[in-house]
């Protein structure tokens, strides 16, 4: 359902699939339309044109109808197409997994006799082989096959040596399975959408090379027509009698036309990574479409979310992924984000700069501000002139942060004279003193490692002086530590912290991790289902939580020296936020909850610098 929906949402494949479903009704129709047949000579009728008299298409040289010979012709050509088709993807997908299971020197003899196979021109190959079988339909198709099965043992092989050496081939191996079984089981099933990606792009391919055949002769022999033959048989009258030619030849071109088509539009659809999205890149921007009025500038903090919305828009689902959310932090200070997993942090922390995908993602309300202005207003030049210039961002991951095959130094100078323009050695210079204040030693040798020759935490530091690299004035890191150890997360915090009073950098640190809030951030935004639940001074919250929900998350913390205790998790699911329940978010995980808390919308009540969205907090905020 799925992946016809998918299919078509895309308007060329659409329109193949309907001019390939019309061609098929109609050939599968021959025995019951009132045709004539196709073979019967009548030399008194030669050359009648379209619309004449019993023949809608006219006749051929022989007198034969047209309409008759076209259908009977294409549904040949068809069959010979979509048969040769199947042949060459069983053979050459066999060889191709077999080849790329085994590896080693069944992959090499193989392997180098298809590239022999590969060596000849294909149309070359395929008079080759007519030749020695003779002519006729049966050994064209057997030609047409044998020159396509390369095409797809090499693809499958290709495919198949990168599954080969994963873990569950290696699980299914230890469970004692063959090796006929774990092809058949493990990998087909892996290799098969690659199978009829590549045959639904390949078979009008083959359908014009059975014609070309034909057309040369060397296929269908007379009187049996296929559209190859009919073509070849038109030649001789081109000029006096063009229609005898054009008629197979707009019948071929539809075909080939619309089986790529339809063989593009299941590619794509058959894709997972275009599953979740559109078909379509997303765009350099988030798509803002507010739909209220955009909030006044209350001039709060350099960075100031004045009640940002931002929704994900798949198919008929709306994901309110951050809902309402004010947030600012000033300079030198740094605001902590404090949520599970799929609160919304990292949608909101996106949001800033545009950087949500769209489509699906769509920023529906509220205002951003960067020194007052708006910046979901912005212009895309605006806004990339300050994407890391003045707002830099971290990512949890560094690895997929740095370009795996460029050296760190490299990027780091890009990153410099993507907004400054200066000279290579100087750009070296800075990039060298970066890495120095994240404290990488020997910056000047280490400019020339890349990625993967760095531990985590130093990749982690990188990505940090990529941040620092444009001396911005706000930081975003989300999650920065999660993937380190603790303690090279203390001292990427400790760096964190110095910048922040040396440069009076505004940090916003997202974290799942409330000892990391307590380390770093002044004041603490709990979020929870798209929605800031609490905030206050991280000393307020630590001390006094107010909302159930950031006291029991603040119990999931171990203590060190506390003594043995039972440690408590949450129970229940964060909620899906495409159906958030009506009231609050947590009551169905909250074991205050009553009937007041699960209708009506519940308000961020307090001060500005103290606030929880809650009708019986666990204490009355001052
Ligand atoms: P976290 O707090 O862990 O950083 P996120 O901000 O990444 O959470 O995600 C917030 C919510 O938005 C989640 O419920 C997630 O499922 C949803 N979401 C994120 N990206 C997409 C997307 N491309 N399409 C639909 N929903 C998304
Ligand atoms: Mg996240």
């Amino acid at each position: 359902m799925m992946f016809l929906r998918l299919l078509f949402r895309n308007r060329l494949a659409a329109m193949g699939a309907i001019v390939l479903a019309i061609i098929l009704i109609l050939v599968l129709a021959i025995p019951i339309l009132p045709l004539q047949d196709p073979d019967v000579i009548k030399t008194s009728d030669r050359f009648l044109k379209p619309f004449s008299d019993g023949h809608l298409l006219g006749t051929d040289h022989l007198g034969r109808d047209l309409l008759a010979r076209l259908l009977h012709g294409t549904r040949l050509s068809l069959a010979v197409g979509i048969f040769a088709a199947l042949i060459a993807a069983t053979i050459g997908s066999a060889v191709g997994i077999v080849a790329g299971y085994f590896g080693g020197r069944i992959d090499n003899v193989i392997m180098r006799g298809i590239d022999m196979l590969m060596a000849f021109p294909y149309i070359l190959l395929a008079l080759a082989i007519v030749a020695a079988l003779g002519p006729g339909l049966m050994n064209a198709l057997i030609a047409v096959a044998a020159v396509n099965i390369p095409f797809f043992a090499r693809n499958i092989r290709g495919i198949t040596v990168g599954l080969a050496g994963r873990e569950f081939i290696d699980a299914a191996r230890l469970s004692g399975m063959g090796h006929g079984r774990i092809i058949l089981t493990e990998l087909l099933p892996n290799v098969l959408s690659t199978i009829v990606i590549a045959m639904s792009t390949t078979v009008g391919w083959m359908i014009l090379e059975t014609a070309g055949l034909s057309f040369l002769g060397l296929g269908s022999q007379p009187p049996q027509a296929d559209l190859g033959s009919m073509l070849g048989e038109a030649r001789s009258a081109l000029i006096t009698n063009p229609h005898t030619s054009i008629i197979p030849g707009i019948m071929i071109f539809l075909i080939v036309m619309s089986i790529n088509l339809l063989g593009d539009g299941v590619r794509d659809a058959l894709d997972p990574r275009l599953r979740s999205g559109a078909l379509s890149r997303p765009r350099a921007k988030t798509i803002v479409d507010r739909k209220g009025e955009v909030p006044a500038d209350d001039g709060k903090g350099l960075l100031n979310l004045q009640s940002l919305d931002t929704q994900f828009h798949v198919s008929n689902r709306v994901y309110r992924a951050v809902n309402d959310v004010s947030l600012f932090v000033n300079r030198g200070e740094c605001l902590g984000i404090i949520g599970e997993s799929g609160s919304g942090k990292s949608v909101t922390a996106l949001s800033v700069m545009g950087l949500v995908a769209s489509p699906p993602g769509v920023v529906t309300g509220g205002a951003v501000r960067y020194e007052g202005e708006d910046l979901l207003a912005a212009p895309y030049e605006s806004l990339r002139e300050k994407r890391g210039n003045k707002v830099a961002y971290i990512f949890q991951d560094p690895l997929s942060t740095l370009h795996p095959l460029y050296r760190v130094g490299d990027q780091l100078m890009e990153a410099i004279q993507v907004h400054h323009k200066v000279t290579d050695a100087e750009a070296k210079q800075r990039a060298i003193e970066l890495l120095m204040s994240v404290r990488i030693p020997n910056a000047e040798s280490r400019i020339r490692n890349y990625p993967h020759e760095m531990s985590g935490g130093m990749r982690q530091r990188v990505g940090i002086a990529m941040a620092l690299a444009n001396d911005p004035d706000v930081i975003i890191a989300d999650e920065p530590t999660t993937a380190l150890d603790v303690t090279v997360q203390a001292q990427i915090l400790a760096l964190l912290d110095d910048l922040r009073r040396e440069r009076g950098l505004a940090i916003v640190f997202i974290t799942h991790d409330f000892g990391v809030v307590a380390q770093l951030c002044d004041r603490v935004a709990v979020m929870y289902g798209g929605r800031i639940v609490e905030e206050g001074t991280t000393t307020d919250i630590l001390d006094h939580p107010a909302h159930p929900y950031t006291k029991r998350l603040m119990d999931c913390v171990p203590e060190l020296g506390g003594g043995k205790r039972a440690l408590a998790a949450i129970p229940g699911l964060p909620p899906m936020v495409s159906d958030l329940p009506p009231g609050c978010a947590f009551a169905p995980r909250c074991d205050k909850a009553t009937e007041a808390c699960r209708k009506g919308e519940i308000a961020l009540s307090g001060s500005e610098t103290r606030a929880v969205r809650c009708i019986h907090p666990e204490e009355e905020i001052a």
